[in-house]
């Protein structure tokens, strides 16, 4: 089989950040990448969760909600995938990450979606580890550009 785009990456030298994962007609998938790949420890599951719910929480409530197609963990557990149409421009997707993790960061109450009717596995959650990724990462998306796009 064909070997698919995404492991054509050089992950020993990928750097945290925010990158164009592929473009597949008007939709554009970023990678965004909280951990520097096979170097440092990976995001633990309940944190990666419930920064799910948060991030596709906030970006479903924004100007830009019908562009948004999906955001989710990868595998590895050491960033996210988030994929909108292109009526988003780049910047725009940088911005709304870069307000979706700040949001996270200072988040407080209730997590969206957690009970067994809303969520697959409502107890695997932490609010308190979500925020404190989101926080370890506000400061490099805050300082991302769409130079910084390509891998
Ligand atoms: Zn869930």
């Amino acid at each position: 089989m064909e070997k698919i785009a995404s492991f054509q990456v050089d992950h020993t030298v990928l750097q945290k950040g925010m990158y164009i994962s592929r473009v597949d007609g008007d939709v554009v998938t970023y990678d965004i990448r909280t951990r520097r790949p096979n170097t440092e420890e990976v995001m633990d599951n309940a944190s990666i969760h419930t920064v799910e719910h948060l991030f596709a929480t906030f970006v479903r409530n924004t100007e830009y909600k019908d562009h948004v197609i999906y955001f989710g963990p990868m595998g590895c557990r050491t960033g996210f995938y988030f994929l909108v149409r292109d009526k988003i421009s780049h910047e725009q997707a940088i911005r709304m990450t870069a307000d979706a993790f700040a949001f996270i960061a200072d988040y407080e109450g209730e997590i969206p979606g957690v009970s067994a009717v809303e969520c697959g596995n409502y107890r695997d959650h932490s609010l308190q580890g979500a925020k404190a990724e989101a926080a370890a990462f506000l400061p490099v998306i805050s300082d991302w550009n769409t130079q910084k796009l390509t891998y």
